[in-house]
């Protein structure tokens, strides 16, 4: 097979989001050199418009070289030494993640975890802290892609921050589809991925990291076990040194800087309350099919939804379906949700009107056939 014969598909499963045409004709320009003035004039831009999205005023604001996993690790790597104490609030597969990848930094990990659906609530950060003390971070989850619940930020914020902790948070499927207010909410640390909604193809992390974060990064006894991520290194290449760190991925830059364009120019505002109504159409649509989300449902994540798959229903069947016969992709459960449920992304791109209306038209017509 060759890559012109791939068919197109409409992509609403947790990730990759369908990318808009000027993303994809803007990484097909001719590559050009990680000196390039012309390369550092799109980073500067890039540092601007990610300033813009987190709604931070941060100055080590950045797209790391990677898929959200890479941003995950950049935060932990430089926050953490060994020995480091964290809590992590875990309400699904993510929150479990970021502890296991703290684990392997050499923290001592503690974890607060709810059942799957339901979110982390401050009282129980509280209590954590309160029931382990040298807690250096503490870090969570905003959009739990494995549930679709949607967790609140501030109120953990002022737990973690009265405990004296620095605050991680996991932006990955948020950014750009629903607000991320990094500095109102006091998040000291944050990342995301480029593939959700931002409606870029996966290859770039944006974080960011404010002034006590990186007060802490300043403190470290030793070098960031990863030379790659290291957040110091990766500062001088972007900001006025221009030092050679590693060659960046030059045509992803391309994409994520015409991506942001995009973003920008449609407004954050505008562009969580589209991610807002098409969630809210979805759900009618759900309903209207006997269905129902899965998650809290005052905590439900406009970009992914869960939806359980109803009695007697093959999901994995369902899906096949879905993407063989009307070439739409959807996602299946994780964990607890494996085999019960769907994951349907409404991210970016393809939180569009038809799309929903695509999807809703051919589940209607597989479940009733
Ligand atoms: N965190 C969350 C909440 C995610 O949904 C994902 C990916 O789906 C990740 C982290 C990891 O990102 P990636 O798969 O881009 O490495």
């Amino acid at each position: 097979m060759r890559v012109a014969e791939l068919k197109p598909r409409i992509l609403l499963g947790p990730g990759p989001s369908d990318t808009h045409s000027r993303v994809l004709e803007a990484m097909a320009r001719p590559t050009i050199g990680y000196l390039d003035p012309q390369l550092l004039a799109l980073l500067d831009d890039i540092q601007d418009m990610l300033r813009a999205v987190f709604c931070t005023q941060n100055e080590l604001t950045l797209a790391v070289s990677g898929t959200g996993m890479a941003g995950m690790e950049a935060c932990l790597a430089n926050l953490l030494e060994p020995g480091d104490r964290m809590l992590v609030g875990v309400a699904g597969f993510f929150g479990q993640r970021l502890a296991q990848v703290a684990q392997r930094v050499g923290a001592e990990v503690f974890t607060v975890e709810v059942p799957w659906g339901q979110v982390v609530s401050a009282e129980q950060i509280n209590e954590a802290l309160k029931k382990h003390d040298r807690i250096k971070l503490v870090g969570i989850v905003n959009g739990e892609t494995s549930t679709g619940a949607w967790q609140p930020i501030p109120e953990i914020s002022a737990a973690a921050h009265a405990a004296r902790a620095l605050l991680l948070v996991d932006a990955v499927t948020t950014l750009g589809g629903a607000p991320v207010l990094v500095d109102e909410w006091g998040i000291d640390a944050c990342y995301s991925g480029s593939q959700k909604c931002l409606s870029c193809p996966p290859g770039l992390a944006p974080v960011t990291f404010g002034p006590a974060a990186r007060a802490a990064m300043a403190r470290r006894k030793r070098p960031v076990q990863s030379f790659y991520l290291d957040m110091g290194l990766l500062a001088r290449y972007w900001g006025q040194d221009r030092q050679y760190h590693h060659t960046i991925p030059v045509n992803m830059i391309y994409g994520l800087h015409e991506a942001l364009v995009l973003a920008l120019q449609e407004g954050l505002e505008a562009r969580w309350a589209r991610h807002r109504a098409q969630h809210q159409a979805l759900k009618a649509g759900v309903e209207a099919l006997g269905l129902s989300m899965l998650a809290d449902p005052a905590h439900l994540l406009p970009s992914l939804n869960v939806v359980g798959a109803p009695e007697g229903v093959d999901e994995a069947v369902a899906r096949r379906r879905l993407l063989e016969e009307y070439g739409i992709e959807i996602g299946g459960g994780l964990g607890a949700f494996k085999g019960k449920a769907w994951r349907i992304g409404l991210m970016g791109e393809s939180a569009r009107p038809e799309k929903v209306a695509a999807l809703l038209s051919a589940l209607r017509a597989i479940l009733e056939g």
